[in-house]
């Protein structure tokens, strides 16, 4: 038999299938899906690669398969093949996000090794002689044999612990042959210190009765539907899914709750430990430890797991008889893949649930335009949560002019408004919360003589000035430079730093304030396994009265304290250079907004902004989606922007500029060629806005329309003739369709 392979080749761009024989001892082992290794070219080690065919006999003359790693089910392949051709990229990426992980690192090419724990029983000998007890020396000898007696498979540090007896103590009785170690598997266990808290399934109010129905038939009937509940904030929508993945379970199924990297909060999690407990349940996302990843993994694989919450990729876990798929927060950028594959977990969940015929379950305050359009077009069925489900009200939000408190001589950070409500808030022993979208102290450093800007050497991108190490860094590529007193341009010293990030929010409100307790939450705060954690549980069980952050404090969390929400600008997403700059903003001043006031005590928001007229901010006042989902298609529908066309992005990055301007060149004239005619518009390949990352110079082609079936294959073909030629070997091409970051 000869099996068609992927190699995962360190040659790039390889999506190219190879025939191996199969060796008749692996003959019936190796399906499409296997994992195999190979001997390729003329490598020294064997490669890995996928089998996607069997076939009877080929033409050539070829090499055996050398050896077999893990199989995959067919239908998880052809996803792949699927993925491939639909984010344009290599067959063998996609499969290895279906893979166990830790596997096999390509780098290290070692395996993860089964943890193994060292567990303490009593011996047979112990246990057969009945004087055994009369021969222990001491009290803490009979201490210990009382203790493990009753509680056999304890580990040494346990017993220690709960017995407490000292580790000499253990050894002698080992030494006696009274007791023995048994060496057993044990998982890696994310949740393994997480107690449980019984957390009761609540009564739903009639709307979410509605949406549980609803969603509860087409479980029941086994049928693909999808359905986007449109909740407002707090208006219990993490109950609902609650209770649907326990009617999923109820029928022996399974469940993957997609949500945010950044809202996988320990507090999630005990809402699901508290209703499910820990057994059934699996976490996957990126602060694990490639060990837990993979034995939660095997959880998900041996079915002892049925629910599995995680970010992106958790949308691969290999749950068997899946019943549904709920993905919480789905406007948020983060179900994007923005590097290769560049996947939409959306789009892939939707794809499975169609494959199994079970429903698919969006949730959002803020829709994803597009999903809201779908919803309206009656493509998925809407669901609305008007009121918040525990009876508080929404915040009061007001919206302060900039412009005007500098005409009235306010410089400072805050407007009168804010400062008032800020001190009252102390005053009333409440907490706050302050959101800027900038880290760091200063974000652009400029020389008062000349106008030169402090920029990377790597990128073409201003430096942003840190003050907690008196340096100079770099947020692309992570370049760091001492603080400069001279201009290196012109040498004058009128050096001025400008801007404004959290460090120095931070540093005015101790100014301000110096009576408050502040905490700061940042990319620069966390870097730690698990400061994020530790940040919000100080932050809700310390007594800190402002919680100082970037966009991590947006999402999901819930303080019951928390009643004032400041904004200090609301301006920075409104002026970025892309289609959805008025969609970021409002989603982003509704789920900041949504933080305050979320039980008995009434909330308030303050947002400050230099644009108080444009539509995005003042929509954001009332917290009306609607309305501002009915200005926003409008403005879409008259530019041609998602989910009216499509943007197609191809990027070209490298260290050689010459040689891409050459190849941009090439690529467009093959594109405008081959689909201008399914009316796609194909622009001159420009410079990207920042056109320098970590050395590499960067441009793209815009193109605009309709990407189709037929679209993607052209595409495809393109790309495939371009590598053909064995061209661009320097230079990374991607393509992207509608990508979430467009600089
Ligand atoms: P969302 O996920 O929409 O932000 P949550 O599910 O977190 O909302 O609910 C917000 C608050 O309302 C939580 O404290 C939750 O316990 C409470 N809640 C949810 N559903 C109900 C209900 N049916 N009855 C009473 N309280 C509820
Ligand atoms: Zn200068
Ligand atoms: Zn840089």
């Amino acid at each position: 038999m000869i099996a068609e392979v992927i190699i995962d080749s360190r040659a790039k761009k390889l999506n190219r299938k190879f025939d191996y024989k199969i060796p008749d001892n692996l003959r019936d082992l190796i399906d499409v899906g296997s994992r195999v290794l190979v001997p390729f070219a003329n490598f020294k080690t064997l490669e890995q690669g996928y089998v996607i065919k069997i076939k009877e006999k080929t033409e050539f003359e070829v090499k055996e398969i050398a050896g077999l790693d893990e199989n995959l089910s067919q239908y998880k392949v052809e996803l792949a093949r699927w993925m491939a051709r639909k984010y344009f990229c290599n067959v063998s990426e996609c499969i290895k996000l279906m893979l166990t992980p830790g596997t096999r690192s390509k780098e290290t090419g070692k395996r993860i090794q089964d943890k193994k724990v060292n567990f303490i029983y009593l011996t047979d000998k112990f246990r057969e002689n009945l004087n055994s007890v009369e021969l222990l020396r001491g009290e803490k000898q009979k201490k210990a044999i009382e203790f493990i007696s009753k509680n056999e498979g304890f580990t040494i540090p346990e017993i220690m612990e709960l017995a407490d007896v000292s580790r000499e103590t253990i050894n002698s009785l080992i030494k006696k042959d009274f007791l023995k170690i048994e060496e057993q598997k044990v998982d890696r266990n994310p949740l393994a210190l997480k107690r449980k808290e019984e957390n009761k399934k609540l009564k739903l109010t009639d709307e979410q009765q509605f949406a549980y129905n609803k969603i509860t038939k087409a479980i029941e009937d086994k049928r693909f539907e999808e359905f986007l509940i449109y909740g407002v904030t707090g208006s219990g929508k993490t109950e609902v899914y609650m209770q649907l993945i326990e009617e999923v379970m109820n029928k022996e199924r399974g469940a993957i709750l997609l949500v945010p990297e950044i809202s996988l909060t320990p507090q999630m999690l005990d809402r699901f430990i508290g209703r499910f407990g820990k057994e059934k349940l699996a976490v996957l996302h990126s602060k694990l430890s490639i060990g837990e990843r993979h034995d939660e993994w095997i959880k998900i694989k041996e079915n002892r797991a049925k629910i599995v919450i995680g970010a992106r990729s958790a949308i691969f876990a290999p749950l068997e008889n899946l019943g549904m798929i709920i993905v919480d927060e789905e406007h948020d950028n983060s179900y994007k893949s923005e590097s290769n594959p560049r996947y939409n977990a959306k789009e892939i969940a939707e794809k499975i649930c169609k494959q199994e015929n079970i429903p698919l379950v969006l949730g959002s305050a803020t829709p994803d335009i597009s999903s809201f359009y779908r919803a309206k077009q009656k493509d998925i069925t809407l669901l609305k949560l008007t009121k918040r489900a525990n009876n508080s009200n929404l915040p009061e939000v007001e919206i302060v002019d900039l412009r005007k408190e500098l005409a009235s001589g306010n410089k400072s950070m805050f407007s009168q408004a804010l400062y008032e409500s800020i001190k009252e808030n102390l005053k009333n022993k409440n907490q706050t919360i302050l959101f800027l979208n900038r880290r760091g102290y200063s974000t652009f450093i400029i020389c008062r003589e000349c106008g030169y800007t402090m920029k990377c050497p790597n990128c073409n991108i201003s430096l942003t000035y840190h003050s907690f190490n008196n340096k100079l860094k770099c947020h692309y590529c992570g370049h760091e430079e001492n603080i400069v007193n001279k201009c290196p341009s012109c040498g004058s010293d009128k050096i001025r730093y400008f801007g404004t990030g959290t460090q120095k929010l931070e540093q005015e409100i101790k100014k301000i304030f110096p009576e408050a307790r502040t905490i700061r939450m940042d990319v620069d705060t966390v870097t730690k396994k698990n400061s994020h954690e530790e940040i919000l549980n100080k932050f809700k069980n310390e007594n800190i009265d402002i919680l100082i952050g970037t966009q991590m404090v947006v999402k999901g969390h819930h303080f019951p304290k928390v009643t004032l929400v400041g904004v200090i600008s609301a301006d920075s997403s409104l002026n970025i250079d892309d289609f959805r700059a008025n969609e970021k903003t409002f989603q982003i001043l509704t789920q900041v907004a949504g933080r305050a006031g979320r039980e008995k005590l009434p909330g308030k928001v303050i947002i400050q902004t230099y644009n108080p007229d444009s539509f995005p901010i003042e929509f954001s006042k009332k917290q009306d989606y609607e309305l501002f989902y009915k200005t926003e298609i409008e403005l879409r529908k008259q530019l041609k922007y998602p989910p009216f066309c499509d943007i197609i992005v191809i990027g070209f990055s490298g260290e050689d500029q010459n040689e891409i301007i050459k190849f941009s060149t090439l690529v467009h004239n093959m594109l405008k060629t081959n689909i201008e005619k399914y009316g796609i518009n194909v622009f001159m390949p420009m410079p990207a806005p920042i056109d320098k990352i970590k050395n590499k110079y960067r441009w793209r082609i815009i193109a605009k329309g309709s990407v189709t079936e037929e679209v993607t294959i052209v595409i495809n073909k393109c790309l495939q003739n371009f590598y053909d030629l064995g061209i661009g070997k320097k230079t990374n091409i991607s393509v992207d369709i509608n990508p979430n970051n467009m600089v």
